[in-house]
């Protein structure tokens, strides 16, 4: 991981995460009883956080005997500080989980959704990254009981990152989905555009799912050309980040503009447009004079413009 990619939102993930001991219930069964363990709860995809001066999102073995059987238990890894980490799924009352951010006054702990916690900053940086791994596996699941291959209902194995179908003998692995987000560049300018679901004056970097039998690269062509038709030539990768809504990957790119005419996609995309160097440098300062904003710093395509206000079209080099 580079220095870059280390400050991005979620990508930081210091656990020794021991994939070739997942089978090893006796290693397994050391960690989980140790003191040192610590575990991540999740009430659906949303996260219990205990209230103190600062939220925390780790709970101590006799904290959790209160939520009862888990409905999934994952290993998640050993942390560096020492200890196991795990990850529990649990349905708490219905009655006092009706929306994703319920002050729960009781109980001492309060509900709050991972992009919240993202966006307000609202725990350490290095909680963020085990959290996102936690949501990404707790949520795959949630939705796969069943076999895709026979419709069998299929069973967890190996700490978490296995389900195996005892019908038909298929295993399953957990998904991650490959998103492109790239930053297309024409010298001194850039292109960005808005999703009509962005808060009011926000513009990012185009965005899309990488399709079976495609490159990454071949991903950002695509879907510059769908959303913008504008066309592009080369392009180098910047970083990635693990985007835990529900388990993307996405790759961060620039791409080189060979041409600059935009006709905005509008299924797609409410505006398209070119940028100034120094506009999206008032964008991330929060200065532009109309008032427009760029994606927060938890937000990959933040660090892509950031880099670009910083370095130019020379990012386009790798
Ligand atoms: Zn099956």
């Amino acid at each position: 991981m580079t220095a870059s990619s280390a400050s991005i939102g979620f990508n930081f993930n210091p656990l020794e995460r021991h994939s070739d001991k997942r089978d090893d219930h006796a290693f397994l069964e050391l960690l989980r009883s140790d003191p040192a363990a610590r575990f991540i709860v999740f009430d659906g995809d949303v996260p219990l956080l205990k209230r103190g001066s600062e939220y925390e999102p780790w709970f101590l073995a006799s904290e959790t005997a209160a939520f009862g059987q888990p409905l999934h238990t994952v290993f998640l890894g050993e942390d560096t500080d020492g200890g196991g980490r795990f990850a529990l799924a649990i349905t708490l009352n219905p009655a006092l989980n009706s929306a994703p951010e319920d002050p729960l006054p009781d109980a001492g702990y309060d509900r709050i959704d991972l992009r919240s916690l993202a966006l307000r900053d609202l725990v350490a940086a290095r909680s963020l990254g085990m959290l996102a791994e936690a949501k990404s596996m707790l949520d795959w699941h949630r939705r796969h009981s069943f076999c895709a291959n026979c419709g069998s209902a299929s069973r967890v194995t190996t700490a978490g990152w296995q389900r195996v179908c005892d019908v038909c003998g298929t295993r399953h692995f957990p998904r991650v989905d490959p998103v492109v987000i790239m930053l297309v560049i024409d010298g001194e300018r850039c292109l960005l555009g808005r999703q009509r679901q962005f808060v009011p004056g926000m513009y990012s970097a185009l965005a899309g799912f990488v399709e079976p039998g495609e490159t990454a690269e071949d991903a950002v062509r695509r879907e510059v050309m769908e959303e913008a038709h504008v066309k592009c030539a080369q392009v180098a990768y910047f970083a990635s980040q693990p985007w835990p809504f529900p388990s993307s990957l996405m790759i961060g790119c620039f791409a080189q503009a060979s041409d600059t005419d935009i006709v905005v996609d509008t299924n797609e995309l409410e505006d398209a447009r070119w940028f100034s160097r120094q506009e999206v440098a008032a964008m991330l300062a929060g200065t532009h004079a109309d008032g427009l904003s760029a994606p927060k710093p938890f937000a990959i395509a933040h660090h892509l413009l950031r880099a670009y206000v910083e370095k130019g079209s020379s990012v386009l080099l790798g």
